[in-house]
C-alpha cells in the first residue's frame, strides 16, 4: 500500500526489526503490540519463537526437521481469498500450520499446499515471497481438492489450534513426538522393519500417516498388536534389543531422546517387548 519493497523496510520506519519480530524477540513484539494497540498477551497465539534448532508455537515445540522454514508453503485458495479480486497483496498472510511437514493439504480447502522456493533470507516475508508466484495464483487456486482422509493431519491441526482433545492415547505425548511416532509406525506397518524413509515422497508420508493413525487412534493395545509379528525374531544371541526387533522405528526415536516425549515412547516399546523378551537390553542411557 505504501509502495515499499519489503516488510523489512516497512518495519524499520516504525522502529522494529521485521526479522526479529518473526523470530519472536520480545522487544520487537513489544513495539509491534503498541503500534497495533493490542496487549502483548493477545498476540501470544500467533507468536513463533525461533531458536537455533527449534521453533516454538503456541501449540507445541517442533524441531526444525519437521518444519519448512526456508520455503513458504501456502494454500492458493486461502491466499486468493486474502488478497481479494483487486489483488491487495499486503492482506495475504502465512499460517503457522502451513509450515509443518505433517500438514500436506489446507485444512480449510483440502487442496495441496503450494510452495515458493524464494529467497531464503526473505523466507519470513510472506508478501514478498508471494509476489514471485503471483502469475500462478489463479491456476493454483483451481486445483482439485483432495478427498483422501487426512486423519493425522486433522489431529495435529486440532491440537495446534487448541481444540477439544480427541481423548486418545496419543494425547499423552507432546505433539511432535506423537505425530512422528504415528508416521514411523505406519511406515513399519506398510514396509516392514526397515522402511526406506530417505526415499519417501509426499504421497508416501500421507499414506503411512493414515495407516499409523488408524492404529494409534485405537489405543496402546492396538499399537502392541501391530508390533507383535516383529517380535517373532529368530536370533541366536542372548542379548536382544529394541533396535534388533523393531529396526528403524526405535532407531529414529533413540536419535531424538533429548526432545520431549521420545524417551517415553521408547519405554512403551520396551515394555511391549519385555513380555516376550524379559531380558531385553534397554538402549536408553541412564
Ligand atoms: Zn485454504
Amino acid at each position: 500500500m505504501n509502495g515499499m519493497e519489503s516488510a523489512t523496510e516497512f518495519a524499520s520506519h516504525f522502529g522494529f526489526n521485521f526479522g526479529r519480530l518473526v523470530d519472536g524477540y520480545q522487544a520487537d513484539i513489544g513495539v509491534f503490540s503498541r503500534l497495533v494497540g493490542s496487549p502483548q498477551g493477545n498476540l501470544e497465539t500467533g507468536v513463533v519463537i525461533q531458536t537455533k534448532g527449534f521453533v516454538k508455537t503456541s501449540g507445541g515445540t517442533f524441531s526444525r526437521e519437521f518444519l519448512d522454514t526456508d520455503r513458504c508453503r501456502f494454500c492458493p485458495t486461502c491466499v486468493a481469498t486474502d488478497v481479494g479480486p483487486t489483488y491487495r497483496l499486503h492482506r495475504a498472510y502465512g499460517r503457522v500450520e502451513w509450515m509443518l511437514k505433517f500438514i500436506h493439504t489446507c485444512p480449510d480447502h483440502g487442496i495441496g499446499l503450494s510452495k515458493v522456493s524464494g529467497h531464503r533470507l526473505k523466507a519470513a516475508d510472506f508478501s514478498a515471497q508471494l509476489r514471485t508466484r503471483l502469475d500462478d495464483l489463479e491456476r493454483l487456486a483451481r486445483k482439485q481438492s483432495s478427498r483422501r482422509p487426512m486423519r493425522l493431519q486433522n489431529y495435529v491441526i486440532n491440537r495446534l489450534r487448541g481444540g477439544e482433545p480427541e481423548g486418545i492415547w496419543l494425547d499423552e505425548f507432546p505433539l511432535q513426538a506423537a505425530a512422528h511416532f504415528t508416521q514411523l509406525l505406519g511406515a513399519m506397518s506398510r514396509d516392514g522393519r526397515e522402511p526406506d524413509l530417505e526415499e519417501f515422497e509426499d504421497k508416501d508420508w500421507i499414506e503411512v500417516a493414515e495407516i499409523g493413525f488408524d492404529i494409534v487412534s485405537r489405543g496402546r493395545q492396538a499399537v502392541e498388536t501391530t508390533l507383535e509379528p516383529f517380535f517373532d525374531f529368530k536370533t541366536v544371541r542372548r542379548k536382544v534389543s529394541l533396535s534388533m526387533l523393531l529396526g528403524r522405528l526405535p532407531v529414529e526415536l533413540l536419535q531424538r531422546l533429548e526432545q520431549p516425549g521420545y524417551r517415553d515412547l521408547i519405554k512403551v516399546l520396551e515394555n511391549a517387548a519385555r513380555w516376550r523378551y524379559p531380558t531385553l537390553i534397554s538402549e536408553l542411557p541412564n
